[in-house]
């Protein structure tokens, strides 16, 4: 496995690919990997001759006052990781090859990223869909692959690469979970263990949520404030938003009769935790 840190390295890497008739796939991420991100490399890997993943914590996606400077970051332990399941390129750029001094041009996917994670994190689908532009640009993968897990952040990428016409398939893969539930995540090492204990509470509402679907409740207003009520029995956690909306179209619903998502984020202590399902009638 092989790790650059330039775009002319990585740009190399990937002529030589082609040049022996590979397919590329793409797993872009910010590092400090688990199964989830691992997941979607052994996707990338059966769907792809030669995978790439990006690490690269991307300044342009987090909001003044978040865990930009803290999030965590560890290349050997990622490179290691990355090797089991068959990787056979990191690229890890410094802030500077992605923005260099002068830079200016930015990617604003409209609408759908007004919502959800978009209205409490403003500008964060801005730098999202404007590195995300620059990895494909950069590696011009055949497939690039992103997890449910971030529901509406896979939505905004399959909007733009449709309406960009990026030569690119998108492909979604399902959430990865701990054994008891809790959707893995870089920030799960932010909680304690109360915390961690509280955190049981996002994927225990959804699925509670579910079962009240298929036992036959159509009003999302209710399903939401079940919800709600679930994960505000528990006092370390401070909803951010529980939010019912269509899937993949992301308009509001009132009563549930197509793929609807349910998607909440909540803070519990340092860690904002985002966890959704898809609701099926
Ligand atoms: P991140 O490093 O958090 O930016 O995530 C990189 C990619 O991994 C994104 O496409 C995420 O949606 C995906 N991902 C993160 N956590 C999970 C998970 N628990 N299950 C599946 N995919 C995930």
């Amino acid at each position: 496995m092989r790790i650059f840190h330039t775009i002319a390295e990585i740009r190399e890497f990937v002529r030589q690919a082609r040049a022996d008739g590979h397919s590329i796939g793409l797993v872009p991420t910010m590092g400090y990997l688990h199964e989830g991100h691992l997941e979607l490399m052994s996707q990338a890997k059966k769907q792809c001759d030669t995978v790439i993943i990006s690490i690269f914590v991307n300044p342009a996606q987090f909001g003044p006052g978040e865990d930009l400077a803290s999030y965590p970051r560890d290349l050997d332990r990622d490179a290691g990781m990355a090797e089991t399941v068959g990787v056979d390129a990191i690229f890890n750029p410094g802030v500077e090859e992605i923005y260099p001094s002068g830079y200016c041009t930015y990617v604003d996917v409209e609408r759908i990223t007004d919502r959800l994670c978009g209205a409490s994190r403003p500008g964060h689908f801005r730098g999202v869909a404007t590195v995300v532009t620059k990895l494909f640009n950069i590696v011009k993968p055949d497939y690039a692959f992103f997890g449910q897990k971030d529901a509406q952040q896979v939505l905004v990428i399959k909007r733009m690469a449709t309406d960009l016409n990026m030569e690119v398939e998108v492909v979604t893969v399902p959430t990865v979970r701990e054994r008891d539930g809790l959707a893995m995540s870089s920030r799960n090492i932010y909680l304690d263990p109360a915390q961690r204990q509280a955190a049981l509470s996002l994927n225990r509402s959804l699925k509670r949520a579910a079962a009240e679907v298929r036992a036959g409740e159509r009003d999302a207003a209710k399903i939401r404030q079940l919800v709600i009520d679930i994960i505000k029995a528990e006092p370390l956690a401070e909803i951010d938003y529980v939010e019912i909306y269509s899937h993949p179209d992301l308009e509001p619903v009132e009563a549930i009769k197509g793929p609807a998502l349910l998607a909440l984020a909540v803070k519990m202590g340092r860690a904002r935790l985002i966890d959704n399902i898809i609701l099926h009638v």
